[in-house]
């Protein structure tokens, strides 16, 4: 008799995205003729840089001949795309990493959902609240968050982030094995600073624990004080591992390419006492269960590095960080209370009067038809706020601030 994995029947239902689109199909078919701009969903919106197109263009071809054709590649990803990252994500912020410590994969999801088969399933985890969910629902999976008690795993500690530690989450007053942060994090738009990023990497060199690093919104950090990447503290090669993804970088979400750095210098005890380096290992797991991803979104990743890929994804982002000031600032403007946005393309905006998240999802979705993400849905801590994302069309940013002034207005 086959038994099911009986850690999936204590995932909790994600209501989340399903919730919001419900409740929005029910507003639009009582009030067919609305035009409900949508500034929820984390997704971008704008077309790949011609830089890209013209790589893959050219990747197709070359799938077309015999004499360039590419079937399998290296699982780890090609080397022409591992030493373009070194030398432009890392190199040029004094971080001096090897080709064989960057894993190339389809987007950082599948690794921030797949690295914690590294260590065993009875470590003990701490995570941000509000959180991305996949950090949570891929422990539950492996039976390592324990058991859903009071909205809250029983075996993961919850890290706080509010208006009261300046969304800043306090370092645990216990050990904990695994850390995951995400900076800049999504859904708060906050940031770590040099000095908030040393204590959690001193903490986990003092215990002995690793942080998992989810640096998907680099890319849009404007502050030339924040730090990029984790390996910018000194320890953090002992520590650390890294997660970077094209997806909101240059707007491959649907083209799929991120990459996860697994440093020589990582190590992991057995019960016993002895130490083995983790890349090795997450070599062997890559090989064993995946198998690279397309040729064609691996050249296409590579052509953000050219000169002209650069500079037409850093227009990307201006444009993207230019809806974040009028959203910020018009916000503000009408009197509530925002965060984030200034680093990344997320804003968490304060309900006022202590509405709760989805209330305020329900008046702003029927008072002005925009469509925000109540906060609560990333954790508890998330109550009171709903997130706002950047990634919309600089004619719907518009509209939707001029709706909400005059919603709030009436
Ligand atoms: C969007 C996002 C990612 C990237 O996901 P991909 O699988 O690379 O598309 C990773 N982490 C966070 C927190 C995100 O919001």
């Amino acid at each position: 008799m086959a038994l099911i994995n009986e850690h999936l029947l204590k995932l909790q239902r994600n209501y989340l995205f399903a919730d919001i689109a419900k409740k929005v199909n029910a507003f639009k078919t009582t009030h067919p003729k609305a035009n409900v701009i949508s500034l929820g969903i984390g997704d971008v919106t704008q077309p790949l840089c011609p830089a890209v197109i013209e790589a893959m263009h050219r990747a197709v071809d070359d799938m077309a001949t015999e004499e360039h054709f590419h079937g399998y590649g290296p699982e780890q990803g090609y080397l022409w795309l591992r030493e373009a990252i070194v030398k432009n994500d890392y190199l040029p912020r004094g971080i001096h990493l090897d080709p064989s410590e960057i894993f190339v994969n389809d987007g950082a999801k599948s690794d921030t959902g797949n690295i914690g088969e590294l260590v065993r399933w009875d470590n003990s985890m701490a995570v941000t609240d509000p959180i991305y969910p996949v950090y949570i629902d891929s422990n539950v999976m492996n039976g390592r968050a324990g058991v859903f008690e009071n909205g809250r795993w029983s075996n993961v500690t919850y890290m706080p982030c509010n208006e009261k530690n300046d969304f800043v989450p306090q370092i645990p007053d216990h050990r904990v094995d695994m850390i995951y942060l995400c900076y800049p994090n999504n859904p708060t738009g906050m940031v770590l600073s040099k000095e908030e990023l040393r204590k959690w990497v001193n903490y986990a060199l003092h215990n002995d624990s690793i942080i998992f690093f989810d640096a998907a919104y680099e890319a849009y950090i404007q502050d030339d004080a924040i730090p990029h990447s984790i390996y910018e503290i000194r320890g953090a090669r002992k520590v650390a591992i890294e997660f970077r993804s094209f997806s909101k970088t240059a707007g491959f979400t649907g083209i799929r390419c991120g990459y996860t750095v697994v440093p020589k210098e990582l190590t992991a005890e057995t019960m016993q006492g002895e130490r083995h380096a983790l890349a090795p290992f997450w070599d062997r797991r890559q090989c064993t269960k995946f198998n690279g991803t397309s040729y064609i979104s691996q050249r296409a990743a590579e052509a953000i590095y050219t000169p002209e890929g650069k500079q037409q994804v850093k227009d990307t982002i201006a444009y993207y960080m230019e809806n974040a000031r009028i959203m910020r600032e018009g916000l503000q403007r009408l009197g509530l209370k925002t965060y984030g946005g200034e680093n990344a393309p997320y804003i968490w905006v304060k309900t006022p009067g202590n509405t709760d998240s989805w209330r305020f999802f329900e008046q702003m979705l029927y008072g002005a038809q925009v469509v925000c993400t109540p906060g609560v849905g990333f954790g508890p801590a998330g109550e009171g706020f709903v997130r706002l994302t950047a990634f919309g069309r600089r004619s719907d940013c518009k509209e939707a601030m001029r709706r909400i002034g005059e919603w709030m207005s009436r």
